[in-house]
């Protein structure tokens, strides 16, 4: 079966950066629904569509491809009294960006008492290296299609 409009393709990947460290790996599959879905990257669907099982592939993406430039607009200095106590360098918690779109901020300093957040994603402004490998291709079920993301034991559980 070719990757299609509502199918459901489980692969395995890699993500590297520009200086050859490995980002993240799958330890086990993972399953997304295909086809404009917004379940992965615009790029990485193009390079996939109509490819089949065994397909390998490794895409070399620029970061607006990716996660997009770094976005000085969305690193805060907060003062730390304004947070829980406990709070620590790589810590992560929701927060408001200017424009009011809820955000994952990421505590990237403590100094005094203020503390540096960054809301950007944390491989933004990064070329990022896309390692993948097509394990399974089925169509989707009308449930998924309905859901907009894959079921099953590599996709969405709830
Ligand atoms: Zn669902």
């Amino acid at each position: 079966m070719k990757i299609g409009k509502d199918t459901v393709v489980t692969m395995s990947y890699k993500v590297v950066n520009a200086q050859g460290k490995t980002l993240d790996q799958s330890q086990e599959p993972t399953a997304y629904l295909h086809g404009d879905y917004d379940n992965t990257l615009p790029k990485i669907e193009e390079a996939l569509d109509g490819q089949e099982v065994g397909f390998a592939t490794t895409l070399k993406l620029a970061a607006a491809d990716a996660f997009g430039e770094h976005d000085e607009g969305l690193v805060q200095t907060i003062p730390k009294s304004e947070f829980p106590p406990g709070v620590k360098v790589g810590g992560q918690l929701r927060g408001r960006a200017e424009d009011g779109s809820e955000r994952v901020f990421t505590v990237v300093k403590i100094k005094g008492d203020k503390v540096l957040l960054d809301g950007n994603h944390p491989w933004a402004g990064q070329e990022l290296s896309f390692s993948l490998k097509v394990i399974e291709v089925r169509a989707a079920s009308a449930e998924e299609v309905t859901h907009r993301h894959a079921h099953g034991a590599h996709g969405h559980h709830h």
